[in-house]
């Protein structure tokens, strides 16, 4: 069974994926810790986060493992571990300019496709339903109103003690947002048949309670 979850950043499915996956007893997949890792690998072996060609040369030779933990996923850039490396502003600002190349995105795609075909998986990110996985048996397209988006997070940054300043934050949103849904391939769109939820004022549970009436409703 392959559960696709997409929307823009702050939206709550890295949240909710987690949830869901637990509740339905199967992996939990986050591709956007994908694009993070060879965006980390880039940037520490100085390749231009700008030339596809050399990025998708990169992730050629790269090997990303994003693999369950307790609280969430361990990711792991050729054997070592980038959990908490992976989540710096800096590494997210060039995360959606590295996403943004098709030749890149080819490459991580593969990676996603090949693990869904072992098992069953919740999946998130931002062109699961359209693209990786079209076939998917149900597909969720979760958003949120900006300011709660900024609000979330300022909040998880605060947690992990980093300074927030929040008019950056929602420049910084606002872009990735666009650069996400303006790029020519895998762009963030809703699947056609996707099932839409503004997560702005619900809670987690609410959220997730709503999500498995919906797959069990497709199971019956
Ligand atoms: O979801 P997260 O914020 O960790 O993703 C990091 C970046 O990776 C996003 O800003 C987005 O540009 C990109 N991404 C993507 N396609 C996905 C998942 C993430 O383009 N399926």
């Amino acid at each position: 069974m392959i559960i696709t979850i997409d929307g823009p950043a702050g939206a709550g499915k890295s949240t909710i994926a987690k949830r869901l996956a637990k509740e339905l007893k199967i992996t939990y997949l986050d591709t956007g810790a994908m694009y993070r890792a060879v965006t980390l690998k880039a940037l520490q072996q100085g390749v231009d986060t700008l030339d596809e060609d050399a990025l998708a040369e990169l992730a050629a030779v790269t090997r990303v493992q994003v693999l369950p933990a307790e609280d969430g996923v361990r990711v792991l850039l050729d054997d070592v571990d980038v959990t908490a490396a992976i989540r710096t502003e800096e590494v997210t600002r060039h995360s959606s300019i590295v996403a943004g190349k098709p030749k890149v995105r080819a490459t991580i795609v593969d990676w996603q496709r090949r693990i869904g075909r072992e098992q069953s998986i919740v999946i998130e990110g931002r062109d699961i339903g359209t693209v990786v996985f079209p076939d998917a048996e149900v597909k969720f397209f979760m958003d949120a109103e900006l300011e709660e988006r900024v609000r979330r997070r300022a909040r998880e940054l605060e947690e992990a003690g980093h300074p927030v300043d929040r008019e950056a934050l929602t420049a910084d949103l606002r872009e990735r947002d666009r650069r996400d849904q303006e790029r020519s391939v895998g762009p963030l769109v809703k699947a056609e048949d996707a099932v839409a939820i503004n997560t702005t004022a619900y809670t987690i549970d609410e959220v997730v309670a709503k999500m498995l009436e919906e797959i069990r409703r497709h199971n019956q």
